[in-house]
């Protein structure tokens, strides 16, 4: 079912079967020439409901951009990039996209969690289980790539590309300056935090994730239309709790590492989570993942402001307390 946002824009909720997200928002812009804003996992509920949104609306193709690299928002793009649609992305996830349609990226991204402290035998697992993986798009695509300061004409608005890394290296957002609207992808969410975990070829993901914060609170919104969840009424508000949000967490990770020198992996098991598990161990295997993950993005972020110190023994990271 699509809801109508504002004049030819929609929502249109996909349902995530069997994941905590639950579901995800594609928009779609409806013109001259349409344009579909992200796409759900490459699965048939995803592919049966979006397609469901496109009749509704009566149209049968779109542009497409993708806000980032995440499969839950590129996984459809290969079924619905019909002859004569654009593909819109960003540069940096748009190459990764193409890298994570193959074998060799998860390859890489599991050699990168085991620096971290990622306990082998968990490892093959969890990568075959990682729903980013199973759901990906098959394939290569032909993108047309978009960067900051870009403008693209759907709808009858005029929509500002704007970049902000951090939730991925590459994510991008839509800004409409005369209506005040944002279509944010995943970088702020009104229900839950956005993760933020490293990726290859990033260094410090927290520090970027913050960065973009900062740039999006000068821009002047109303409307801001989130990639999960319900639209957020006061993003100004909203961008204040996850500054405290990650203020909290880094305190946490400094007291989780006292005195003794810990990987990432071992600091993840004693954050405090809000997932249902009784015990670290019975997480399971990809929220393991995604919370090595968010351990790492906050060390990283208090190494390099030189809180904190990294060593490597054996092409793993240690991390201290100064
Ligand atoms: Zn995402």
């Amino acid at each position: 079912m699509v809801t109508k946002i504002a004049e030819n824009i929609y929502q249109a909720v996909v349902p995530l079967p069997n994941n905590p997200l639950r579901e995800i928002n594609a928009y779609l812009i409806t013109g001259e020439k349409n344009l579909l804003v992200d796409t759900g996992f490459n699965r048939p509920e995803c592919q049966a409901a979006l397609q469901s949104a496109f009749d509704e609306l009566g149209i049968d193709k779109a542009d497409i951009f993708i806000t980032h690299l995440h499969s839950d928002h590129c996984g459809l793009i290969c079924q619905f990039a019909k002859e004569g649609c654009t593909l819109l992305a960003g540069e940096t996830d748009g190459e990764l996209m193409n890298f994570e349609a193959g074998n060799l990226y998860w390859k890489m991204l599991d050699d990168l969690f085991l620096k971290y402290g990622f306990p082998k035998a968990h490892f093959g697992r969890n990568t075959d289980i990682h729903p980013g993986r199973k759901y990906c798009h098959e394939g290569r695509v032909n993108f047309t790539y978009v960067a900051e300061g870009d403008v693209l004409h759907y709808g009858g608005y005029d929509w500002q590309v704007v970049e902000t890394p951090g939730h991925t290296p590459g994510h991008m957002g839509l800004y409409n300056q005369e209506h005040k609207i944002y279509l944010c992808g995943d970088h702020i969410l009104g229900t839950i935090t956005p993760n933020i975990c490293i990726e290859l070829g990033v260094e410090n993901p927290l520090q970027d994730y913050l960065n973009s914060l900062k740039k999006v609170e000068q821009l002047d919104v109303k409307l801001l239309l989130t990639a999960h969840g319900t639209p957020v009424e006061d993003m100004y508000g909203r961008i204040k709790e996850l500054y405290q949000h990650h203020e909290h967490r880094l305190a946490e990770v400094v007291q989780i590492l006292g005195d003794k020198q810990k990987t990432a992996y071992d600091v993840a098991k004693d954050m405090t989570w809000e997932i249902m598990c009784k015990d670290w161990e019975s997480f399971p295997a990809p929220q393991k993942w995604f919370a090595t993950g968010e351990a790492i993005s906050h060390l990283q972020y208090l190494f390099h402001k030189g809180i904190v110190q990294r060593v490597e023994q054996d092409g793993i990271y240690y991390y201290q307390n100064k």
